[in-house]
């Protein structure tokens, strides 16, 4: 570690020394210390000084996060996990960034994806809700699906059609669209979860800003790629834990823990089920490790197609342990059977990695197509111009 890179780190330590209280609770609480972490310019270290960053080179930034991380203290390293900031930060015009990069990086806005049609999940470019500009603002109509958080959202990032004379990668646009307006239904849909965290979304003559537009009109494809590469990265380092908090509540790796509690520790198959969880979860986290590290700002990334598609694949293996450990028992559900209670929930939200943000069959296409260059799918409407493709009704 060079001297500058020491006397920052020294710097962070003072800081948390000073300021970090340990674990928040309370979503104020978060953004209190998020508000704090931004001031004094911890959370986007790679970022320009412009915008609240320090133009760290990568190795100083991530001497900086381990700090953050061994008090287990948040918000910083959003230059490499923020979804939103980052694609913001990346295409959004500066009276866009003005207005909310720092609620971003606060985490002061609910945000959603507004990407998925009925008639457009995998072939995303299939989109066909409409964009049109009218004087300094655009009218959008159309429908949107599996909008996750849309509820709750006051913006979606939104891809829309703009052009229906060229090909359809090259007709669409990226927004930053307000969600609370007269112009958009949210109608929640009933997951398998018994959740109801995302929705149907309606847009009659919504309005979106002209400034909210992400680089220029046409240029959505391109944003997107970004996008999805940051969420992919998330969704590629992390899951979502059982409902009762029950792994959190242990420094024991979960599996071992439950199959310890079963009784069933010894149990030889069990025993290398596990292990075999374990090591690939430890793996997938340096490859993920390595597809950050390439992950400039701005860019985007196959591995991360690699990192999704192995996390997806460890939640589906670690849910099949998880069941095998408990056996007859996992067939229980409710407050009475804790442990089948997460075990069930375990199993059906693993689904949540292996679709959303693009299906593993498309991670597997990606794959292929750009890391091991396999020759790519054919794809008759790709020249053709959006207006003149066929689809069935
Ligand atoms: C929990 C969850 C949350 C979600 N949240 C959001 C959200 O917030 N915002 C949003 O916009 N969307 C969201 N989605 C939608 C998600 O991105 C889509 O469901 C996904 O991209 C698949 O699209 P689809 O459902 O239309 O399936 P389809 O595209 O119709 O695919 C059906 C099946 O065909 C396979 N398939 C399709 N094309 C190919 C191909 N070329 N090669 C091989 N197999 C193929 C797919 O893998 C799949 O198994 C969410 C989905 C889930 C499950």
């Amino acid at each position: 570690m060079d001297d500058a890179t020491e006397a920052l780190v020294a710097e962070a330590r003072a800081f948390l020394a000073q300021h970090w209280k340990g674990p928040l609770t309370a979503l104020e609480d978060t953004r209190a210390w998020l508000a704090k972490v931004v001031e004094h310019r911890w959370a986007v270290l790679r970022w320009p000084t412009e915008w609240h960053g320090r133009a760290l080179p990568d190795d100083a930034a991530r001497a900086v996060e381990r700090e953050f991380h061994a008090v287990a203290a948040p918000g910083s390293g959003q230059d490499r996990t923020n979804l939103w900031a980052n694609t913001l930060l990346a295409g959004g015009t500066d009276a866009l960034k003005q207005k909310l990069i720092l609620p971003l990086l606060r985490q002061e806005v609910g945000m959603c994806l507004l990407y998925s049609e009925p008639g457009a999940g995998s072939d995303l470019a299939g989109i066909r809700t409409r964009a049109e500009k009218r004087g300094d603002h655009f009218v959008v109509n159309g429908q949107k699906v599996w909008t996750t958080n849309a509820a709750t959202a006051d913006y979606g990032m939104l891809i829309a059609r703009t052009n229906w004379d060229v090909p359809k990668h090259a007709g669409i646009s990226f927004f930053f669209c307000p969600m609370k307006q007269p112009g958009i239904e949210v109608r929640p849909l009933h997951q398998i979860t018994n959740e109801r965290n995302f929705n149907e979304v309606f847009l009659t003559d919504a309005i979106v800003p002209a400034e909210n537009l992400l680089k220029n009109l046409g240029d959505g494809w391109r944003v997107l790629q970004t996008a999805l590469a940051y969420e992919r990265l998330v969704m590629g380092v992390r899951a979502r834990g059982a409902r009762s908090g029950a792994a959190e509540a242990t420094t024991e790796e979960p599996l071992i823990a439950l199959a310890r509690e079963a009784g069933r520790l010894k149990d030889p198959i069990l025993r290398q089920d596990i292990a075999q969880a374990i090591a690939y979860r430890r793996l997938n986290a340096l490859n993920t490790a390595r597809a950050q590290a390439e992950l400039t700002q701005g860019s985007s990334s196959s591995l991360m197609s690699l990192g999704k598609l192995a996390m997806s694949r460890i939640l589906h293996g670690e849910a099949r342990v998880r069941t095998a450990i408990l056996g007859p028992g996992s067939l229980f559900e409710g407050p009475d059977y804790p442990r089948a209670e997460d075990a069930n929930f375990l199993t059906l939200n693993a689904y949540f990695t292996s679709i959303g943000g693009g299906t593993d069959q498309i991670q597997r296409n990606i794959i292929g197509e750009r890391v091991l260059d396999l020759p790519k799918e054919p794809e008759v409407d790709r020249t053709v111009p959006f207006r003149e493709v066929k689809i069935g009704r």
